[in-house]
């Protein structure tokens, strides 16, 4: 890794480092994104489970069942998103992108859960677009949100 990678809350009480670069970015459009960030879609990245490392307040992060299979991480204090996990990819956590300090340093590169879009929002790209899960998604019949 020749950067490091490091982000934070809106309140600043809660502080997070990378170990290692994250992977896969890309657009998730599902409702539960729509609820977890009171945005159109949030972009998540990932890194291997325990490389996401609490620096700072890793006590005020609160975690809830997002899903039948899937947990969301937030600051207990402001409510900034940051982290999904799901029960049939443990060996990886995915992260919310926009906290990073330079989250222009990890692009998205394709969108799933596109039949949820809000219809008058779109991203001016050419990324492949997934009604739901990418096919080629592990451990899941394809027909939930993404936790
Ligand atoms: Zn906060
Ligand atoms: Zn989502």
């Amino acid at each position: 890794m020749d950067r490091t990678f490091e982000g934070g809350c809106a309140c600043g009480a809660v502080r997070y480092r990378l170990e290692s670069t994250p992977f896969d970015a890309g657009w998730c459009h599902c409702r539960t994104c729509q609820l977890n960030s009171g945005s159109p879609a949030m972009v998540f990245a990932s890194v291997p489970a325990g490389h996401l490392v609490w620096t700072k307040g890793g006590d005020r992060v609160k975690s809830f069942a997002s899903s039948s299979f899937g947990h969301r991480s937030f600051c207990g204090d402001c409510g900034t998103p940051f982290l999904m996990q799901v029960d049939h990819q443990p060996e990886t956590v995915d992260f919310s992108v926009a906290t990073l300090d330079e989250p222009g340093a990890v692009a998205p590169s394709y969108h799933i859960f596109v039949a949820s879009r809000i219809a008058w929002f779109d991203t001016r790209d050419e990324l492949p677009r997934h009604d739901k899960f990418r096919p080629d998604t592990r451990g899941l019949e394809g027909t939930e949100p993404p936790a």
